[in-house]
């Protein structure tokens, strides 16, 4: 069973072009702003492209918090630094952050892990051992990728690199695969992507609250007027009404029947083969009953 964890920050979100300067704004402020407008993929090079993007995240503190703990994440991993993962997206989303992962054994507690296992431990990017009554699950990760597309703006990116970065550096790799190994009822995947560790209410707050201090930096007045959930300083005073404004923005996304099918399909085959290990054991007929009805019921909520 293999999962593509995706976060992703879809393309026409907020965008609004009623920016207003203050009438202490240098000439210097209204030049890098009209600069930073500019697509970032103007350079066909993605090096190069970042190259701007890095000077521009570099007068936030935050965002150069975040930069430094991605990149030593990356080289404890031995991949380097964010440069070595990064691309153009190809696929009309704003930006995407994405990591595989898989479930590279699985076993009664107890006994030993395969060789193949094993092997799959030491070659991935890391790993995991869920366990859940009388079974553990090894899982392992690939590793980490993010795309961000040509046509967003500087501007544009400044705010898409920290929401993709929260993704990365904000959950558990294996958050969502633990998820689905446990989920009793399908509506814990949307809960999960929305208000989950690293999930889209941190990554979205990490993202507007870049771009917003960055705007206040160049002499906008109000920046932060476009989300009503948000204060100048680029902090959410209310948790309810931006979840309300994500749900519109991605519920459709994340309820979308193939993607549904396919959380519930890992759900149910990852029960189905646990059933299986555990059939003949006495001791364990009141787990295989528990995941049985789990099953059932996560098969209702297959889409049609
Ligand atoms: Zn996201």
């Amino acid at each position: 069973m293999k999962f593509l964890l995706i976060g992703l920050l879809l393309a026409g979100s907020a965008w609004s072009q009623d920016y207003r300067f203050s009438d202490f704004a240098t000439a210097e402020q209204k030049a890098t702003f009209e600069y930073i407008q500019r697509p970032w993929g103007e350079t066909d090079d993605v090096q190069k492209s970042f190259d701007y993007v890095e000077t521009l995240l570099k007068t936030d503190k935050p965002s150069v918090d975040l930069l430094n703990t991605v990149n030593e994440t990356l080289a404890s991993h031995g991949l380097g630094s964010i440069r070595n993962i990064l691309s153009f997206c190809t696929d009309g989303i704003s930006g995407a952050f994405s990591q595989g992962s898989e479930i590279a054994g699985i076993k009664v507690a107890g006994e030993e892990w395969s060789e193949e296992a094993r092997e799959k431990m030491n070659k991935g990017y890391s790993s995991k051992v869920v366990k859940t009554p009388f079974i553990e699950i090894l899982l392992v990760s690939e590793n980490p990728s993010i795309c961000i597309r040509k046509e967003e703006s500087y501007l544009s990116v400044v705010d898409v690199f920290n929401h993709e970065l929260t993704h990365f550096i904000g959950g558990d790799t294996f958050g969502m695969m633990e998820l689905i190994i446990k989920m009793e009822d399908i509506s814990e995947y949307y809960e999960y992507s929305m208000s989950g560790a690293g999930g889209e209410m941190d990554a979205y707050k990490a993202g507007i609250g870049a771009e917003t201090r960055f705007l206040s930096t160049l002499g906008i007045v109000n920046p932060a007027e476009r989300y009503p959930f948000l204060n100048d300083a680029g902090v959410v005073t209310s948790d309810e009404d931006l979840r309300e404004y994500l749900d519109k923005l991605y519920y459709p996304y994340y309820t979308e029947a193939e993607q549904l099918k396919s959380v519930l399909e890992s759900a149910i085959s990852m029960n189905d083969y646990r059933i299986a290990l555990l059939r003949d054991r006495e001791e364990a007929k009141d787990e295989v009953a528990r995941l049985e009805k789990i099953t059932a019921k996560l098969k209702t909520q297959m889409p049609k």
